[in-house]
């Protein structure tokens, strides 16, 4: 087959760019409050009234008619959560940070900044109208948007929700994944390896990466290295799922029949093969009804490679984000030999903007790259970057 020749492996760049043209945005839900942390908002989250509703005091202190420096008697205690009556013309009313400021006053003097003397109030420098006073919408104006679509609700952006007083956001719904692993020699976590066999671990790092990303893991299915189990599996999983992710089995060996029941179930193919050292034989195709089909490489670190450059990117865009992946710019600690046409992916650890290789430079070691919290790009050429070079690196979540 020609499309196996390795001249024809696609660039990154291009492969995620198929991969996102063919990503479909998903339907909104309404989600909860408490729910909402990590979701992504689908409609935007509009300030159904100002912030400060009422004008109110930034500090503990006397609200009073700006003008004079006083004195004035103390007509008032406003507090936090009272409705205050009118200011009492020519006096002061001690305030709380929060309270209403009262009509009548227009500014407010902090606690420092006064002499009491004999229940007297003097302000010991000048005020002006609107000092110390937090303005009716100085936050937010009724009818402003305050979060995008495709913004990730963190902990803040969900408190500010709260702060607006609403109970729920229409939120992108999750994107739904089935993970299939393939591979006869693999055995779960805990079992006794018999000799040949290895212990199943791509699984842990999809369902991870992905959840971690926003996506509800439907299920994970490990499935035997057969062309009917294969297909058997591809079948239900993409009546399940938004994306289906398998793991191994997707090259041109005699037990690789991933490609193969792909085609068969009508996922017409974005490409085969991509530019990159380790991930190299990635699958991604579309089936009829829009369902993205990846299929990675049974390598761990492989399987690395295209989970953050091309998975992450798809489910980004699935949840109306930028899809692109986010970068940090940092500098090699020892020189790292090129490739030409193919983009090297090293997981290494970033520490204050220096990336350290870990000796994770085969797709096997995962033992090697556990510590690594980055995956720094080496870009194609023929030589050698030396130590210090500034290069990209995606932050490994
Ligand atoms: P394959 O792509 O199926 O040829 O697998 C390539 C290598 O990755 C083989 O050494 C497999 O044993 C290993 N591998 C495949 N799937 C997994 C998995 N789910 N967990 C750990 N290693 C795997
Ligand atoms: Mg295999």
């Amino acid at each position: 087959m020609t499309t196996d020749l390795p001249h024809k492996r696609i660039p990154i760049d291009e492969a995620r760019a198929r991969v996102i043209a063919a990503v479909r945005l998903l339907d909104t839900e309404a989600v909860a409050l408490a729910e909402l942390a990590g979701r992504t908002v689908g409609v935007a989250v509009v300030a159904p009234h100002s912030l400060p509703t009422h004008a109110n005091s930034a500090m503990d202190g006397y609200a009073v008619r700006a003008g004079s420096v006083g004195p004035w008697p103390i007509s008032a205690q406003i507090l936090a959560g009272d409705n205050p009556a009118p200011l009492v013309s020519g006096s002061a009313a001690a305030i709380a940070t929060g309270g209403v400021l009262p009509d009548g006053a227009d500014a407010v003097v902090p606690i420092e900044r006064v002499d009491v003397v004999a229940d007297l109030v003097t302000a010991t420098e000048p005020i002006a109208s609107g000092d110390f006073v937090r303005h009716v919408g100085a936050d937010v104006q009724a009818g402003d948007i305050v979060l995008q679509p495709g913004t990730r609700l963190t902990p803040l952006a969900t408190s500010a929700v709260a702060g607006l007083g609403l109970t729920s956001v229409a939120c992108i719904r999750r994107p739904r994944v089935v993970v299939l692993t393939t591979g006869d020699e693999l055995v779960p976590p805990g079992t006794l390896l018999q000799r040949g066999q290895i212990h199943e671990s791509n699984s842990v790092l999809v369902g991870a990466t992905l959840a971690a990303a926003g996506c509800e893991i439907v299920r994970i299915d490990n499935v035997a290295d057969t062309a009917e189990a294969t297909r058997a599996a591809f079948t239900a999983a993409l009546t399940d799922a938004d994306l289906v992710v398998s793991t191994g089995g997707v090259s041109v060996g005699p037990r690789d029949h991933v490609k193969p029941a792909l085609l068969e179930l009508g996922v017409s193919e974005l490409f085969w093969r991509i530019a990159t050292q380790p991930g190299q034989p990635v699958w991604c195709g579309s089936a009829p009804d829009g369902t993205l089909v990846a299929g990675l490489p049974g390598n761990p670190l492989s399987c690395l490679v295209g989970l953050h450059l091309l998975l992450i990117p798809a489910v980004r865009a699935m949840l109306g984000d930028t899809p692109e992946p986010v970068t940090v710019r940092a500098e090699l600690v020892s020189p790292i030999a090129q490739l030409p046409g193919r983009l090297r992916a090293i997981p290494m650890l970033l520490e204050a903007d220096r990336l350290e290789p870990l000796g994770a430079g085969a797709s096997h070691q995962l033992s090697r790259a556990a510590r690594a919290n980055a995956l720094a790009l080496i870009p194609t050429g023929a030589g050698e970057l030396p130590a210090g070079t500034i290069v990209d690196a995606v932050p490994l979540t």
